[in-house]
């Protein structure tokens, strides 16, 4: 995963962005690309103030954030009028489906992007009073200017975790998975908890599972809508699988040769997954 090294955050006016500035203009999750065979590419903002200009297309925003810089390029988030439609040569794509035809780079700053377009939409009305909130100047954050309730964007950390016993680890199939696929257990943190007791809760209530030597593997921000991916790596410490049928159609132990349908590069299930193989001879 090659996350974007040279970007810098920053919060302000997306007002005085230069015209050459990435544009990431999303209507509901979905992102606006230039097609060029089966390449995406980003608009930069005088393409898309352009379009804004020429009355036969419908494509006017409802809110612009600037997200900071990239190799010196500013970056511009906008959320686009409910009704925006592709213009000619332009697509309106799932974010997840541009993983393999934008930038790398780029689609991981897209990922960032459509969060805060989300948190911006969500977040215009506090949540505890019903007033109007305003943009603080210097961070992330929307205030409540009656109550002072400070909205932050929201992320919801979720453990994944690759078992392993013996030469075996353990792969479940979620019905939400494309068909055939199997992948590694994963479960939201609840408050209170370490994630080490998600990890050991998550398992154990997915496949009745018990683990040990829980240990960090990594971490990826996983924007579908708003998750942290924190990875693991744990040791089978007892127990045989019995699946909760609510959140999970079949479960097994495999080994590299017996392997099923794993998921794509984009996900860290698959680097776990990955590390693993690469260290079974
Ligand atoms: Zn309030």
């Amino acid at each position: 995963m090659t996350l974007p090294n040279e970007y810098l955050p920053a919060v302000g006016s997306p007002d005085t962005a230069a015209p050459e500035s990435y544009a990431f203009a999303f209507l509901n999750g979905r992102l606006l690309v230039h097609i060029e065979d089966k390449a995406a590419r980003l608009p930069n903002l005088a393409d898309l103030d352009a379009l804004h200009l020429d009355a036969t297309v419908q494509l006017t925003t409802v809110r612009r954030q600037h997200l900071g810089s990239f190799h010196g390029r500013d970056l511009v988030s906008l959320e686009l009028h409910a009704d925006a439609e592709a213009p000619e040569g332009m697509l309106l794509e799932n974010l997840r489906a541009l993983f393999f035809r934008l930038d790398e780079e780029l689609f991981w700053l897209a990922a960032r992007a459509v969060q805060i377009v989300a948190w911006d939409r969500d977040h215009q009305i506090c949540g505890r009073c019903g007033t109007p909130t305003e943009d603080h100047p210097k961070e992330r954050s929307k205030q409540c200017p009656e109550c002072g309730l400070t909205h932050y964007p929201r992320l919801s950390p979720a453990v994944i975790v690759l078992v392993e016993r013996g030469d075996q680890i353990l792969l479940a199939r979620s019905p939400y998975l494309p068909a055939e696929m199997f992948s590694t257990l994963a479960g939201f943190v609840e408050p209170g908890e370490t994630l080490e007791q998600t990890v050991a809760r998550e398992i154990e209530e997915e496949v009745s599972i018990r683990v040990k030597n829980v240990r960090y593997f990594g971490s990826q921000p996983w924007p579908f809508p708003n998750s942290l991916m924190i990875g693991f790596r744990a040791d089978y410490a007892g127990g045989e699988i019995v699946i909760d049928e609510d959140e999970i159609e079949s479960a097994d132990w495999f080994t590299v040769d017996t392997l099923p349908k794993i998921p794509p590069r984009i996900s860290i299930a698959r680097a776990l997954i990955d590390s693993w193989i690469g260290e079974q001879s």
